[in-house]
Parts: structure tokens; C-alpha cells; sequence
């Protein structure tokens, strides 16, 4: 294994020069975007590039975006608490201090493993169930701008984290419910130092300010962002998180935060979370609400919300270092299948056994990935949506991961890129979906958690764009703060239909899930089983690159977590190829555009997570990495 802080350190000067020398691209979220339109944004600004050490422990870890957050749950595992009770202490705390990502308005994946299964614990946001297909198009049936669905109350989905922290909690908590509020709780009440990611993401947000107990909370009288440092108190969701802790999820999904939740999303002053009667009249969905009183989100839809246990997807993975049994989750993220095809189809190119050049991949590995992509991101808009609506091709899921799919697939890859890529025909599919066009996908957060009891997890938790919908919920506009609501239903498509008709299947369904790119990843042994790491990411559709590259990182070329992670990032949504500014030599760049790509360079900001199994003076130990592009830390004994 390489020693990781040498690269970090690299890695930080490439993009401090880059900064300097204004050479490169911003992000959406910083307001500087200078590609042309066709690169697609990156969900959450960047904000200062940190070197990390890398860490080892040898007992038990916690991988989490902010200290504070990773500190509560390595706290909740010395008290004795198992992989998921620290997952909710994390979670906790992380709607206090990194609002900007995940909480209790969100939804999440969670995927466990207790030494002997892996479960797959989906708490996504849903769909409303008078919600119709028509949800984001505007009175003449065309989709609504993007940003204007978010920033509503059209966008918000029925949070599903709390309740399906409380179900995995039911099957592998030691400690108390109640007792993993505290360290949230006691931050809410003293207070927290803004960090430097959130007071970057506050002043270059556009419309929180709009929200009044937003504004009132995060920002000071003269519209500024509290400062770094500020100690920031929030009442509100101390209030809030202690009727949690006494009373479960019916706390959020009852009474009077499910009636604050219904307020704020339904009176919306610019687009509220209802269906107009024109909408209802010009929509083309067999699912019709009625005219008029289509109201997306009510109490009964809170109270009606279901956390559900799926079937983690797992399949076999040769990689250099060690055969792989790679598990992820099942639609509807398209994470692990989309994970899973690129690494599957990469290691049927000419670059399968490829080094690293220097720090960076090759222009010929980084052609035959591009490919890669671009084939898995066909059959991603083609086939992936909730899986309670929409049947896998050929009847499984696993079809899109089948050695015989991927051979034929892997032979449409040839030396230059190609002109067009379509999906294929897993599991000899004849699909009648139309493809989901390419669309935004925005904050979100990664927790990895090893215990000494051998249970391990791998949780991505969102609540969609940064700071969700803009729009905080109070119970008690006298107490400051509260927490932001999820913008979830922007995953599922805008458009419902092909000009001829025919469905998407990620279309909007009452009671429906969206598709999302959530990608937390197991990985073990495929001959002992034995559990050899956990990783995810934050990064909308990016997510998939982002953690393709960690696995490849770790498993193929045999580096640390710390630096696989600290490897430049890359990817493809189907359009541009798009490299992290500042890390490639401008000769791949050529090397590429010969080879027919449209490359773009810009901050790509992951906010990885990695902890694998190593070995340090003959003792097992784990290996943690976090990303310099946020401020994570892998904390443990
Ligand atoms: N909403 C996205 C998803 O579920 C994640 C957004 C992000 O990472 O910023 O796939």
C-alpha cells in the first residue's frame, strides 16, 4: 500500500493553482460557472481542498463528512453501542451541523451487514399519493426550469431517514433509542462553530434567504452568512429531535411537526406543493388526481410512510488485489448496477490490467471508462425506477450485471468514442420505457462504520440539493432554527413521456420512489466472506463515478482508502467527459479529444468516505480515508 499523504498534498497545490491561475471552471453552487451549458452541475459547491492523513484504527471506525458528526458516533461505539446506533448518532448530528446534506426532512440507504447477511434498509422519500406525472410541468405541459422545482414545495418528498433508522435500529441496536439523540441534542443546545463548507455554501446559496426561518437562522440582520466559527445554537431541533427521541418516528410523521411539515410545504409562497387545476387538466397521466385538490403532500402521506428492507444487490468482481463480492443497493438507486457495469465493462477493455500514470489515470484508461459509462448510463435512463412500480429486465436486476450481458456490451467499446450509445437488452429485454432524458441531480452525505462486533454499514443520506428545498420547518417560529426539507422528487423525471407516449419509467407515480444514484457500498472476500470495506459518496449522479474510482482505487491499483479517494475524479453523465480541474497533464486532455471525446475540466467535489481492512506491523487493522473536497474524518479506536 502507498503511502497517501505525499498525494494529498499534491492533490491540494494542483488546486490551489488552479484557483489561482483561474484556469478552471467554478461549480453552479459557487455562482461561477464558465463551461458551456452542456456540463452538468455539481450538486454541492466546492469549498477549500484539505489535506487528509489517512487513519488507521484498530478496533472499530466512523467515516462521517464533519469531525463533529464522526465523533458522536466513534462516542455512541466506546459506550457500547453497534454500527447502527452510531449511524444514528451521525445522523443526528449531522442535520445540526451539516444542514446543508442530510436530516431529519431527507431520506437515505442504509446497508448492513452483521457478519453473516447483508440487508438493504431503503428509507427514500416518496411521492404523495395525489402526486400525478404532471408534477413539474408547467400549464402547457413543458417541465418546469429546474431550479424553480426545487426551490418549491412541488419538490418535497415524504422523508423516510428517521423511519428507517428506527427500523434497522429495531434488528441491530444495543443502546437506548433515546440515548442516541443526546449528542445531537446537547450541540443544538449549546451550539456549534459554523464550519468553513457551510459558511461557503451559505453565501454562495441564491434562495435561502427567501426562506424567513432560514434567514433568520443561518444568516445575520445585514444578509451576511454567520461567520466561520460563530457558535450557531438551534433550539428548534433540540425541541424537535427530543420528541424523536422520547416518542420514535411518529414524533416526525404525527402531530405537530407532520402539521408544521404540511404548512411549509402547501404554502409555498412561489409554487406550493400542490396540483393546480390547470395541471390536473393538462396532465396525461391514467393516475389523475382530482382537479384542483391534488395537494401533494398531507398528513396522511406522512403518517402512511413505509421504510421497506429490500434485497442488497451483490455480484462477483475480479480485481487485481483479490476476487470481489461487491454488494450495493438495489433500484431504486441505480448505484450499484451503474457501479457495477462500469467496473464490470472497464475490466473487459485493453486497460483492465492499466497502471496508474503517476497520479492520475492514463488518456487510454480514461477513454475505455468513458465508454464504460456511457454504455451503463444508457441502461440506467432506460431501465432503473422504483421497483414497487416498474419490473427489472428480464425479471432481475441482476440481469444488467450478467457476465454474458456485460461480454456482449463490452464489444461495442472500440478505440475512438463511440458516435452514440444506446441501452441494451438485458436479460433479453424488449422494453417499452422511453429513456429518461439527462437531468440535474444535486447535497448529500456519506457515513461508513465498522464496529468491534463485526457489523459493518454504508449509509448515503440526502436530502437532495444543497439545503434541500430551502425550506426549514419550525413548530415554533419564537425558537430559532428547525430543519430543511428534501427537494427528493427532482430525481424522478420531468418529463413523463416520449414525444410518441411512451412512459419513462422514472416518471413521477403516486406513493412512488425516485430513482437515485446512491451508491453505499459492502465490499467482501468472494471466497471467505470476509468483510473487506465500506465506501460511498455524496455527488448527485457523479456519486457513480466517484465511487467507481474509490473501488478501483483500492482493489485494482492497491492503494490506500485515503488515496484512492485523493485520486482526481472523473466521469460521464452520457455527455461531456468530464475531469476534476487541475489534475490532468493538458496531453490527456488532447489525448482524449483525439480519441472523439468532449472533454470539460471543473471542480468535481466528492465528499468520499472509505474504510478498509489492511494489515499495520502484522495486525489487522482499518484503514479510513475521507475526502479533501469536505471536511469528513475517520474517527475510532
Ligand atoms: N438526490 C441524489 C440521489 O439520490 C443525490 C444528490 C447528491 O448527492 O447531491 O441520487
Amino acid at each position: 500500500m502507498k503511502n497517501s499523504t505525499h498525494r494529498s498534498h499534491r492533490f491540494a497545490l494542483a488546486v490551489l493553482l488552479c484557483g489561482l491561475l483561474s484556469a478552471c471552471a467554478g461549480s453552479p453552487g459557487s455562482g461561477r460557472l464558465t463551461a458551456p451549458p452542456a456540463t452538468p452541475p455539481q450538486p454541492e459547491g466546492a469549498s477549500a481542498i484539505t489535506a487528509k492523513p489517512g487513519w488507521v484504527h484498530r478496533r472499530q471506525a466512523v467515516a462521517a463528512a464533519n469531525p463533529l458528526a464522526a465523533e458522536a458516533g466513534a462516542h455512541i461505539l466506546r459506550a457500547g453501542g453497534s454500527a447502527v446506533d452510531a449511524a444514528i448518532a451521525v445522523q443526528m448530528v449531522l442535520t445540526l451541523v451539516e444542514p446543508q446534506s442530510s436530516g431529519i426532512g431527507g431520506g437515505a440507504f442504509l446497508l448492513h451487514h452483521d457478519g453473516q447477511r447483508v440487508q438493504a434498509f431503503d428509507g427514500r422519500e416518496t411521492a404523495p399519493a395525489a402526486a400525478t406525472e404532471a408534477l413539474f410541468l408547467n400549464d402547457q405541459g413543458q417541465p418546469l426550469p429546474f431550479a424553480t422545482a426545487v426551490n418549491s414545495g412541488r419538490s418535497v418528498g415524504v422523508p423516510g431517514a428517521v423511519a428507517m433508522l428506527a427500523m434497522a435500529h429495531k434488528e441491530h441496536g444495543r443502546l437506548p433509542w433515546a440515548r442516541l439523540f443526546e449528542p445531537a441534542i446537547s450541540l443544538a443546545d449549546k451550539g456549534f462553530a459554523v464550519s468553513q463548507r457551510l459558511h461557503t455554501l451559505l453565501k454562495d446559496d441564491a434562495t435561502l434567504r427567501n426562506d424567513p426561518v432560514a434567514k433568520a437562522y443561518f444568516y445575520r440582520a445585514d444578509g451576511t452568512p454567520h461567520p466561520v466559527g460563530h457558535v450557531l445554537r438551534n433550539p428548534e431541533l433540540a425541541h424537535v429531535l427530543r420528541q424523536i427521541a422520547a416518542n420514535g418516528p411518529p414524533a416526525l410523521h404525527e402531530g405537530a411537526v407532520a402539521r408544521a411539515i404540511v404548512a411549509k410545504v402547501q404554502q409555498h409562497a412561489g409554487l406550493p406543493g400542490r396540483v393546480s387545476a390547470a395541471q390536473g387538466r393538462s396532465q396525461a397521466s391514467s393516475h389523475r388526481s382530482p382537479e384542483g385538490k391534488g395537494t401533494p403532500m398531507t398528513l396522511g402521506d406522512l403518517q402512511r410512510y413505509q421504510p421497506k428492507q429490500r434485497e442488497a444487490l451483490c455480484h462477483d468482481h475480479a480485481a487485481a488485489q483479490r476476487a470481489l463480492r461487491i454488494c450495493g443497493f438495489p433500484p431504486p438507486s441505480s448505484g450499484a448496477l451503474a457501479v457495477g457495469q462500469i467496473l464490470g465493462l472497464l475490466s473487459r477493455t485493453p486497460s483492465a490490467a492499466a497502471a496508474l500514470e503517476g497520479d492520475a489515470p492514463s488518456a487510454n484508461w480514461l477513454h475505455h471508462y468513458a465508454e464504460a459509462s456511457r454504455l451503463a448510463f444508457a441502461d440506467r435512463a432506460q431501465y432503473v425506477a422504483d421497483p414497487d412500480f416498474v419490473a427489472a429486465p428480464g425479471e432481475q436486476w441482476l440481469s444488467l450485471l450478467a457476465p454474458a450481458y456485460l461480454d456482449q456490451r463490452a464489444r461495442l467499446i472500440g478505440d475512438k468514442a463511440a458516435a452514440s450509445v444506446t441501452h441494451g437488452q438485458p436479460g433479453g429485454a424488449v422494453s417499452a420505457w422511453a429513456p429518461m432524458p439527462a437531468q440535474p441531480e444535486y447535497g448529500t452525505s456519506h457515513i461508513s462504520i465498522v464496529d468491534a462486533r463485526g457489523n459493518a454499514l454504508s449509509m448515503t443520506t440526502t436530502i437532495e440539493a444543497a439545503f434541500g428545498a430551502r425550506l426549514m420547518v419550525t413548530t415554533d417560529p419564537s425558537r430559532p432554527g428547525g430543519f430543511l426539507l428534501n427537494n427528493q422528487l427532482t430525481d424522478f423525471s420531468f418529463t413523463p413521456r416520449s414525444a410518441e407516449g411512451r412512459p419513462v419509467a422514472n416518471r413521477v407515480e403516486p406513493g412512488k420512489r425516485p430513482r437515485s444514484s446512491m451508491s453505499p457500498t459492502l465490499v467482501f472476500d468472494r471466497h471467505t466472506g470476509e468483510l473487506l470495506a465500506s465506501t460511498g459518496s455524496p455527488g448527485g449522479a457523479f456519486i457513480i463515478h466517484f465511487t467507481a474510482k474509490t473501488l478501483h482505487g483500492m482493489f485494482q491499483w492497491g492503494l490506500t482508502p485515503q488515496a484512492a479517494i485523493d485520486l482526481p475524479n472523473i466521469g460521464t453523465l452520457g455527455g461531456p467527459l468530464m475531469l476534476e480541474a487541475g489534475r490532468f497533464p493538458p496531453a490527456t486532455v488532447q489525448a482524449l479529444e483525439q480519441r472523439g471525446h468532449e472533454v470539460r475540466e471543473a471542480p468535481m467535489p466528492s465528499g468520499l468516505q472509505a474504510i478498509q481492512r489492511g494489515t499495520q506491523n502484522g495486525h489487522s487493522v482499518w484503514l479510513g480515508g475521507a475526502d479533501p473536497r469536505r471536511e469528513g474524518i475517520v474517527s475510532g479506536d
